[in-house]
């Protein structure tokens, strides 16, 4: 047994004794992590490591950002819990703040992107049963990736996520990404709203034609549907804008948020239009831990930082920069097929699986993902200098030339 205060623990260590005791349902890489610091993590053999990853776009201010860090100890020592039978100043602060720098005029706090998609749907549908004509259905798209949660899962448009776990939820359909006749067409009477990702993010990082996003928006006011933006990934400053939407310059009915939001501690956040959210009464939904004091003051100093406009101006600088270099390494490498993206959420897809360049991406000190099987996929902290990107990108070379 490794305790806390062992620090002498390695890798081999803390990897054998998780094999040996949890529900395998991740292929781990096989490293402990003990320390991070901006871009930098520090495995359990005291190994460096930059970040091209943030833990899944969660760590979008780097690891351990002062401001984040200091609000939860301050928090930590004031008050910890104490359920949505009561108000506190974090939750209260958050919601806000989350108005304050997006279209929302209410918000529903919760403790990750599957809640907050869960709880967009049963707005949806709440929606639609009180003022939308008893109107249920909700259009999702292919190739998406929305949660874990049987409607969530039910909206996730990847064979791969579903099998083994049917029946799933009915009144969900999937209709093909970035076509807005097959979306048009595919609207019925049953039709309440339609859910989807700015960018695709599991999907393999899938930028819609710029037209799509305010097609959809045009379709949604002119049938009468909810527009739901899953923003779990794109948001919080991730494309270079606060939120994706903003590039489209449309704004959704319902978003949905996690992951950045409490600057690496778990919350979520379903922010909506007010005439919206008053279907959703005391009682109508709820949860234990949503709004919890500290995640919520953790997010509160996280969405600060995330919002100023130098950091997004940077995000916007650094993406065209990486991408470059990325369509750079391109011409020198055949195996990448196309780069994509947009701000600090790029994609490599390259013409075999991508999980051996991960591997040796990781031997040689670099963290990156591969999603949709072949795409290398990039979402490092916002706060990456040129020299950090630089840094990555010499191992990311390294590891495609084998
Ligand atoms: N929505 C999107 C776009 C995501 O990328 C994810 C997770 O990767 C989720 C929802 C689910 O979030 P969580 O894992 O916090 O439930």
């Amino acid at each position: 047994m490794i305790t806390h205060a062992d620090s002498a623990a390695s890798n081999a260590e803390v990897i054998a004794l998780a094999a040996a005791h949890e529900i395998g349902v991740y292929a781990r890489q096989p490293v402990a992590f003990v320390r991070g610091r901006g871009c930098e993590l520090w495995d359990a053999d005291g190994r460096r490591y930059l970040d091209f990853f943030a833990g899944l776009a969660v760590t979008n201010l780097g690891h351990c950002h002062p401001a984040v860090v200091q609000a939860i100890h301050t928090q930590a020592d004031r008050l910890l819990h104490v359920s949505n039978h009561y108000h506190t100043v974090p939750a209260a602060e958050l919601t806000a703040l989350l108005c304050r720098h997006s279209f929302a005029e209410r918000v529903f706090l919760c403790n990750s992107g599957a809640e907050a998609n869960e709880a967009a749907m049963k707005l949806a549908r709440r929606w639609g049963a009180d003022r939308g004509g008893g109107r249920y259905e909700i259009l999702a798209t292919t190739g998406s990736f929305h949660g874990r949660t049987f409607a969530t899962l039910t909206a996730t448009g990847q064979e791969k996520y579903q099998r083994g776990f049917q029946p799933l939820l009915p009144g969900v359909r999937l209709v093909p990404y970035d076509d807005l006749a097959a979306m048009a067409a595919a609207v019925r009477d049953e039709t309440v709203a339609i859910i989807v990702e700015p960018i695709q993010g599991e999907g393999g990082v899938i930028v819609p034609l710029p037209g799509y996003l305010p097609g959809l928006r045009e379709l949604a006011d002119r049938r009468d549907l909810l527009l739901v933006l899953d923003e779990v990934q794109s948001g919080l400053g991730r494309t270079g804008r606060l939120f994706a939407y903003e590039h489209a310059g449309v704004t959704p009915d319902i978003m949905t948020l996690a992951k950045a939001l409490g600057g690496g501690i778990p919350i979520g956040a379903m922010c909506a239009r007010a005439e919206i959210a008053t279907v959703f009464t005391p009682g109508a939904h709820g949860t234990t831990f949503g709004g919890n004091p500290v995640a919520c003051a953790a997010a509160v100093a996280a969405v600060d930082a995330l919002a100023r406009p130098e950091l997004l101006a940077h995000v916007r600088e650094l993406g065209v920069y990486f991408r470059e270099r990325l369509e750079h390494l391109a011409e020198r490498h055949d195996m990448i097929r196309q780069v994509r993206g947009l701000g600090l959420m790029l994609g490599a897809e390259l013409d075999r699986p991508g999980t051996p360049i991960v591997e040796r991406c990781l031997q040689g000190g670099l963290v990156i993902n591969c999603t949709a099987e072949r795409v290398l996929r990039f979402l490092p902290p916002l706060v990456i200098t040129r020299a950090e990107l630089d840094e990555g990108l010499a191992i990311l070379e390294r590891a495609l030339a084998g």
